[in-house]
């Protein structure tokens, strides 16, 4: 399907691997211009190349931390004017028990997942109503429909985002600005084989044992793949989704089960 966006302009937060580069491949794979983001440099640079060479388009790098004040700033300069996409990332609070938690852990999370999209949602709403295109795909977590205990901080902070969006992407809608959130189940990067790690440290057990039981509990009976992630945010990034409005779309092979 042609995905009606060849030209536009998009930023992708936190786009160096993972969810985020599978967005942002997916994209470019659609002739978008895109804005990369991620706090590593060479890590970052080396996918935007990759972008670049096999896709034509024009990708700009910014190695930045998008949940400061002056990393948005850096990553909103870069997109040089009115920005037609914008898909927020960032990385997820990491696991634990409450008790440890501080003050300082939670204004952390709730700054990453929660009051970043927030601000960076601010910077580029008005111009795409202004224009009548928008489209804003907010990349939170299955935790949000199926909270997962050891990631407190991640159901707190997503939570937030998720009520706060309900509540604008019907104001702006109207405008052919579009504003989702699409919430990955265990998708193969990274972050999930930290957490299986972290699991494995707790629990005594190997690994690639946690992994497999992950994968045989999927009715998929795999780990997502990252192109698959990316080609739902293509959707909801596409010409063709301007009734598709404030909604939570599950892409977790089924795991999470609920008639409604
Ligand atoms: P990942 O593979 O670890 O990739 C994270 C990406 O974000 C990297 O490019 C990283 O690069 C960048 N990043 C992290 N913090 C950043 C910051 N402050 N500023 C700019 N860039 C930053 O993680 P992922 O699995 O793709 O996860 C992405 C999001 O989805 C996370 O919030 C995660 O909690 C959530 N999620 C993932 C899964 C899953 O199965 N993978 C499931 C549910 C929810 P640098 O480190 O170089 O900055």
């Amino acid at each position: 399907m042609d995905l009606g966006i060849k030209g536009r302009k998009a930023i992708v937060c936190a786009s160096s691997k993972g969810l985020g580069l599978g967005c942002a491949e997916e994209l470019a794979a659609n002739g978008v211009d895109l804005v990369m983001n991620a706090r590593t440099a060479d890590v970052l640079n080396a996918s935007a190349d990759r972008l670049r060479e096999t896709y034509g388009v024009k990708v700009t790098a910014v190695a930045t931390d998008i949940t400061t004040v002056d990393g948005r700033a850096e990553v909103l300069a870069a997109a040089e004017g009115t920005v037609d996409i914008l898909v927020n990332n960032a990385g997820g609070p990491p696991p634990g028990d409450f008790r440890d938690w501080e003050m300082d852990d939670w204004n952390a999370a709730i700054n990453a997942n929660m009051l970043t999209p927030i601000e960076l949602i601010k910077a580029v709403i008005d111009p795409m109503i202004d224009q009548r295109f928008g489209r804003i795909v907010n990349i939170t977590s299955g935790s949000v429909k199926n909270p997962i205990p050891q990631l407190g901080m991640s159901n707190g902070a997503r939570a937030g985002l998720t009520g706060f969006v309900a509540g604008l992407a019907r104001q702006v809608a109207q405008h052919n600005v579009t504003i989702n959130n699409l919430l990955p189940g265990q998708f193969d990067t990274d972050r999930i084989n930290g957490l299986f790690k972290s699991r494995s440290e707790k629990e005594g057990r190997p690994a690639d044992v946690i992994r497999a039981e992950a994968e045989a509990a999927n009715p998929c009976r795999r780990i997502g793949a990252i192109h698959e992630f990316g080609q739902a945010c293509g959707f909801l990034c596409s010409a063709h989704s301007g009734y598709v409005v404030g909604q939570n779309l599950l892409v977790d092979g089924g795991a999470f089960n609920s008639s409604h």
